[in-house]
């Protein structure tokens, strides 16, 4: 579903992803996890045609996304680190507007189920300018993934979410994949998170792969007890 290829990306003379490759399978829900300035948020906007790669090649469903964007786009979804939502839409008014863009025909059903999927409930009456952070993640996690896209990329799904609703949260994105054959790709700084629910994971520092493969796999290279020993030991060898 998603090939990234010798994938370099420069700001100016900082290199922000360093020659990294790596593949994600149909159904698959891969971790990116390093720790702040790795280069994961640059290697999902490049995968997501926001950025353009310096070199390299990212190819999604067998379509490379600096050749054809467009067909790109209409096979994700992204969630950025920090999106943003108008403040002056109701949630319900924001879902049906979203489901609208993707799918001008069957919008009511997405959005629909945006909204159960948000789990707001008598606050999707409510504008998004009153919600909290969390409410507004909530809101954008439902959309991204209520749009079924053949891959969703999510930028820390969970970041600013109580334990309870990232449990939830956890749980939905495990259904969506299976239920709908959505690819997964998500960063996190949540290790119990990644231990959780990724079937594979990269661990990136310093714009490179130092490892990557089923968590387990991780654990048992460093002999840790668990990702997040084995993420602090690979990163501070690899520093
Ligand atoms: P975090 O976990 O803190 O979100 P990250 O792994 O997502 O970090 P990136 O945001 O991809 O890291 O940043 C990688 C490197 O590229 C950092 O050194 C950052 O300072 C730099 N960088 C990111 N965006 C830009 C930009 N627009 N211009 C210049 N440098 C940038």
């Amino acid at each position: 579903m998603l090939v990234v290829n010798n994938l370099v990306k420069k700001y100016g003379k900082k290199t922000a992803v360093d020659s990294i490759s790596f593949t994600v399978n149909m159904g698959e829900i891969y971790g990116l996890i390093g720790p702040n300035g790795a280069g994961k948020t640059t290697t999902l906007r490049i995968i997501a045609t926001l950025l353009t790669p310096t070199a390299g090649s990212v190819v999604v469903d067998g379509i490379d996304v600096t050749k054809n964007p467009l067909e790109v786009r209409r096979r994700i979804s992204y969630l950025p680190e920090e999106a943003g939502a108008y403040p002056y839409m109701t949630g319900e008014e924001y879902l049906v507007f979203i489901s609208k863009l993707y799918d001008p025909e069957n919008y009511k059903d997405i959005a629909v189920e945006a909204e159960e999927l948000s789990g707001l409930g008598d606050a999707l009456k409510e504008k998004i300018k009153t919600y909290s952070k969390g409410m507004k993640r909530r809101l954008q996690l439902a959309r991204s993934l209520a749009v079924k896209p053949r891959l969703a990329i999510l930028d820390e799904p969970t970041s600013g979410i109580d334990v309870l609703y990232s449990l939830e949260i956890r749980e939905q994105i495990r259904r969506y994949a299976k239920q709908h054959g959505i690819t997964i790709l998500l960063s996190s700084h949540n290790m119990l998170e990644v231990e959780d629910l990724c079937d594979r994971v990269a661990i990136i520092y310093n714009g490179k792969i130092i490892a990557e493969g089923t968590v387990k796999e991780i654990i048992n290279k460093v002999s840790a007890y668990n990702l997040e020993e084995a993420f602090a030991r690979l990163v501070r060898h690899a520093r």
